[in-house]
């Protein structure tokens, strides 16, 4: 039989409850798919920071590559610096395994209504660009404290990154079954990076998905189409610090953070691909028990699909739909009062409803 080996990272805050559902949810799969799942639980939070001075590890990085795929649930801690919990802990698994995508979709989901999109279902993925662009760390500051204090923030754009990135979004709609891809950038003001984006985006396109529709906007022309017609849309490229805006921005138009999967990909699978939910450690809700498990069990379902059990992961997604179609059982975010463990155990039922 198949088995799936499993890196487990469930972090800080609200990490640890909703990955206890997720994890249900996950191994209740195995029956039903034809597969098994070994999973193995990494404590590589903020608390292990305190404790080691360090996020994990010496050799973490080489004990996870040995995984088919990384679940991870959030981290951030009031008593640790951002830059050390991401750039430590995050930014090394998605740049050194070369997860080069950011892929989240953008979906409507029953009974949650959308702000926005007036009776229509919203049903888009955002591919966003994870390892160069406007996050890196070239730069640095000059003149520290004085009047003519300055900063210098590069970003970096390279013609295989762009290729790269374009290819997977193309694939997967190709592979789908979804005609059209639209880029954004802002290359009429980032005249640099920006047009490099462009030119390379539009080469793949017409020399290798001459199949596929291909528009461009401007980043800020199409946030506004995002809020006027966001069901027009099927594909969605753009670089990292674009991408991360219009996800958040998507995920608002689809009922919020509780509800927002994420899968950090390599297309190549060399090395493991990294699936989370898109929010935080939440530390308002931490420890209460309310937290929406949703984001984190369709990551989980998102894991499986990259893995090629697309049945599995359908499955799961039907079962949260189910759910909340209903509407009985929902956490505070989604207007009702159920516990983190209640949600769980709803999807976990509707699941196992279905052999
Ligand atoms: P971090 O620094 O870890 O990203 P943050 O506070 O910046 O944390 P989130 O943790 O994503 O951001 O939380 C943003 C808001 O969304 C908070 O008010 C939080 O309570 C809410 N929230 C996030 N995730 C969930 C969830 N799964 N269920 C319910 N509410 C959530
Ligand atoms: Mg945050």
């Amino acid at each position: 039989m198949k088995t799936y080996q499993i890196a487990v990272i469930a972090g800080d805050g609200i990490g640890p409850e909703v990955m206890d559902q997720a994890l249900q949810v996950l191994d209740a799969t195995e029956q039903q798919g034809g597969f098994r799942i070994e999973r193995e639980e990494f404590p590589w939070n903020s608390e292990y920071y305190l404790e080691h001075g360090r996020m994990m590890p010496e050799d973490g990085m080489e004990t996870l590559k040995s995984f088919d795929a990384i679940l991870f649930g959030a981290i951030g801690d009031a008593r640790v610096p951002d830059e050390v919990t991401i750039w430590e802990l995050i930014m090394p698994i998605r740049k050194q395994f070369r997860q080069y995508v950011n892929f989240r979709p953008v979906k409507s989901l029953p009974g949650i209504p959308s702000p926005l999109a007036q009776g229509e279902d919203i049903d888009f993925v955002i591919f966003r660009e994870n390892a160069e662009g406007e996050y890196s760390d070239s730069g640095g500051r000059l003149y520290a404290g004085q009047e003519g204090e300055i900063a210098v923030q590069n970003t970096i754009m390279t013609r295989a990154g762009v290729e790269r990135i374009a290819r997977a979004a193309g694939r997967y709609a190709e592979e789908r079954g979804l005609k059209k891809i639209t880029s954004a950038t802002k290359s009429n003001a980032v005249i640099h990076a920006n047009k490099l984006w462009d030119e390379h985006v539009r080469r793949i396109m017409s020399e290798e998905f001459g199949g596929l529709e291909f528009e461009q906007y401007y980043v800020d022309a199409l946030a506004a189409y995002f809020v006027q017609r966001p069901q027009t849309f099927e594909v969605v490229l753009a670089s990292n610090l674009f991408g991360d805006i219009l996800s958040d921005l998507g995920s608002g138009l689809v009922g919020g953070l509780g509800l927002s999967p994420s899968g950090n990909i390599n297309p190549e699978k060399d090395y493991p691909s990294m699936f989370e939910p898109v929010h935080g450690s939440a530390p308002d809700i931490a420890g209460k028990g309310i937290a929406n498990p949703v984001a984190q069990i369709w990551s989980a379902a998102l894991m499986l699909e990259h893995l090629g059990e697309r049945e599995a992961g359908g499955r799961i997604l039907e079962a949260i739909e189910e759910v909340l179609a209903e509407g009985r059982v929902r956490t505070k975010d989604i207007g009702g009062d159920a516990t983190t463990a209640q949600m769980g155990e709803a999807i976990l039922l509707a699941m196992e409803k279905k052999t």
